[in-house]
């Protein structure tokens, strides 16, 4: 998930009921119907099992709607104002709490993908190598874009790209293919092999590497 307003992660609310530090947790998805939802992408909810509300909530909503719920008090971000939610169970909310330090982590990361993808536009007038390669190796990256990025290896010719893949551990092994005949294909471009001794980029008709003096 993506949050755009970080500085929510920052805030503390405070049970009303209970005085225990509320959790921040993912909001819920909204469902077609359920008009716009709480309208942010994070609540604060008391997941204190002994709160009041919680423990008090299971009687009262047996007494008015005849089910098994009960309530958990809810914040919004920037505002102490109460609300409460129904759930089903102890376990609800708990699944969707979030780490403060994995999001923002999370949120780096796909601020670098999106600003990659955009930059693939222009990438091969500029001779800028980076947003290529910051997909290919984003193994968190969407397909979409790691595929075009590795379309624009050959046209951007350069071989500063092979280290870093070949170096790379992937996961699909499509990419990895996809790399390996970027690479053999750049290779030809540019009258180079590899070395198969050191791996170090040599000219296409050497008989012994310049790096590691292997006969060939
Ligand atoms: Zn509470
Ligand atoms: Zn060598």
């Amino acid at each position: 998930m993506f949050i755009h307003n970080l500085t929510v992660l920052d805030e503390e609310h405070i049970c009303p009921d209970c005085k225990a530090k509320m959790s921040c947790c993912e909001a819920p998805p909204v469902h077609v119907g359920d008009g716009l939802g709480w309208g942010s992408e994070v609540l604060f909810i008391c997941l204190n099992d002994d709160c009041p509300t919680f423990t008090s909530g299971w009687q009262k909503v047996e007494v008015n709607y005849g089910h098994k719920s009960t309530y958990r008090n809810m914040q919004l971000p920037g505002s102490t104002e109460q609300n409460v939610m129904m759930v089903a169970s102890k376990v609800a909310f708990t699944g969707s709490i979030i780490d403060p330090e994995s999001m923002r982590e999370q949120n780096e990361r796909y601020k670098k993908e999106k600003e990659a993808v955009a930059a693939l536009k222009t990438c091969v007038q500029d001779k800028d190598l980076t947003p290529v390669m910051t997909l290919i190796l984003d193994e968190a990256a969407r397909t979409q874009g790691r595929k075009d990025a590795i379309g624009l290896l050959r046209e951007l010719n350069d071989l500063s790209c092979i280290d870093p893949i070949r170096n790379h551990t992937f996961r699909n092994s499509e990419f990895e293919q996809a790399c390996n005949l970027v690479i053999s294909e750049l290779l030809k471009d540019n009258f180079k092999k590899e070395c198969p001794y050191c791996a170090e980029l040599i000219k296409a008709q050497a008989q012994r590497c310049m790096h590691c003096k292997a006969e060939l």
